[in-house]
């Protein structure tokens, strides 16, 4: 008999797990609560331009991640940064110009985008083994193996796989019998990398900030965004600056953070600014599928990888993973494809 896995979440880690495991001649069903997969991996296409509302960036010691890229025959290319950067440091000032260092880390992007990859693994599965729109409320254990129940219907499975962001799962499914306490506390009090922030991409017809020698690269103290990175493609046929906006400005309506990047991107750029085809943002703060919000400040990356994590739950039918349970690089896409390896090959085993 063939053994049934059922993964909660269609994220990298989830994904990537379920396709392991498939290889290996596991049914498997990914369930995933967005009606899109990818997680925190998220990239529009808009104008014929793919901007980046999630992870974007891998580094040379990101080993298990490029060697995924490889396997799936998705290129990488080194973030832009030729030419001046600029500064911002006070409201009644204009930006000021400086030279990037050169010693810096080169950080690398992936061709057509992160969501290719979520993509490539994607078309390995059929309709049937992917679900979306079905948010998982309720986890039971049974005397024959588990029972997942969603907003539509329930799943039974001999494992269960969960890719939630520990503190979201804590929050919002229902175990019974109940967790433990000691696992509970430390998935409450496990930080969700990145969840608290803003990002923005704006489209534009010309890279214009190449014309006045500029790299697109540019810090302000003053905001909204505090961050900026030239996003154009690597092909050089489509322009882009995608940034970070203060992540204070969650409660605004779209329109106001669009109208104040739009003025900052002037006084940075100048006029050509407005000529921009498309403005694009992500509030990962309130997106219901990634962050739990509450007032409790977690330091970042705390409790990552805990020795919790690596235990079993209901008699070693549950795993519990996802990027923050990796038992390193936890937060990062790295640490998601390390986790769906050790969780694959702790079930692979077993069996
Ligand atoms: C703005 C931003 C920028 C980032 N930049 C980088 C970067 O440059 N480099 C880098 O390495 N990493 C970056 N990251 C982190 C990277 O995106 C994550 O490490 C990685 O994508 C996590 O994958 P995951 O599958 O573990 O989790 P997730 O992607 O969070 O996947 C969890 C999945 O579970 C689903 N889900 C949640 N609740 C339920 C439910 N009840 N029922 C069913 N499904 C559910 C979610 O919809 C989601 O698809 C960034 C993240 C963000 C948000």
């Amino acid at each position: 008999m063939k053994k049934k896995v059922l993964i909660i979440g269609g994220g990298l880690s989830g994904i990537l797990t379920g396709f392991l495991l498939k290889q290996q001649g596991f049914v498997v069903k990914i369930i995933e609560a967005n009606n899109r997969l990818g997680g925190r991996i998220y990239t529009k296409n808009v104008f014929n331009t793919k901007v980046e509302m999630g992870a974007t960036w891998l580094w040379e010691y990101n080993s298990e991640l490029i060697n995924l890229c490889k396997e799936l025959q998705i290129e990488l290319y080194p973030q832009n940064m030729k030419g001046h950067a600029l500064f911002e440091a006070m409201n009644a000032h204009s930006p000021q110009k400086f030279e990037l260092p050169k010693n810096q880390e080169i950080s690398y992007r992936i061709s057509n985008g992160t969501s290719n990859i979520i993509d490539k693994i994607a078309n390995k599965f059929s309709n049937e083994e992917i679900l979306l729109n079905e948010k998982v409320t309720e986890v039971i254990e049974t005397n024959v193996g588990i029972t997942v129940i969603t907003n539509k219907t329930k799943y039974i499975g001999d494992y269960l796989i969960t890719t939630i962001p520990p503190s979201l799962l804590v929050n919002t499914v229902k175990f019974i019998p109940s967790l433990p306490v000691d696992l509970i506390s430390i998935a409450k009090n496990t930080h969700t990398w990145m969840k608290d922030s803003i990002k923005f991409a704006v489209v534009f017809k010309k890279p214009f900030w190449e014309d006045q020698k500029l790299s697109g690269v540019g810090f302000s103290h003053v905001g909204p965004f505090t961050e900026l990175y030239d996003h154009s493609n690597n092909e050089n046929t489509s322009f882009a600056l995608m940034g970070f906006i203060n992540s204070n400005l969650y409660n605004l309506d779209k329109k106001e953070r669009e109208e104040k990047i739009i003025k900052q991107l002037i006084k940075f750029f100048g006029d050509e600014v407005q000529n921009y085809l498309s403005y694009e943002e992500e509030v990962w703060k309130l997106a219901p599928f990634t962050n739990f919000v509450d007032d409790s400040y977690v330091t970042p990356h705390q409790n990552n990888g805990h020795t919790l994590y690596q235990r079993r739950y209901f008699n070693n039918k549950l795993i519990i993973a996802g990027t923050e349970t990796a038992s390193s690089f936890g937060g990062y896409m790295e640490g998601a494809v390390i986790r769906a390896k050790e969780v694959a090959s702790i079930i692979k085993k077993e069996v």
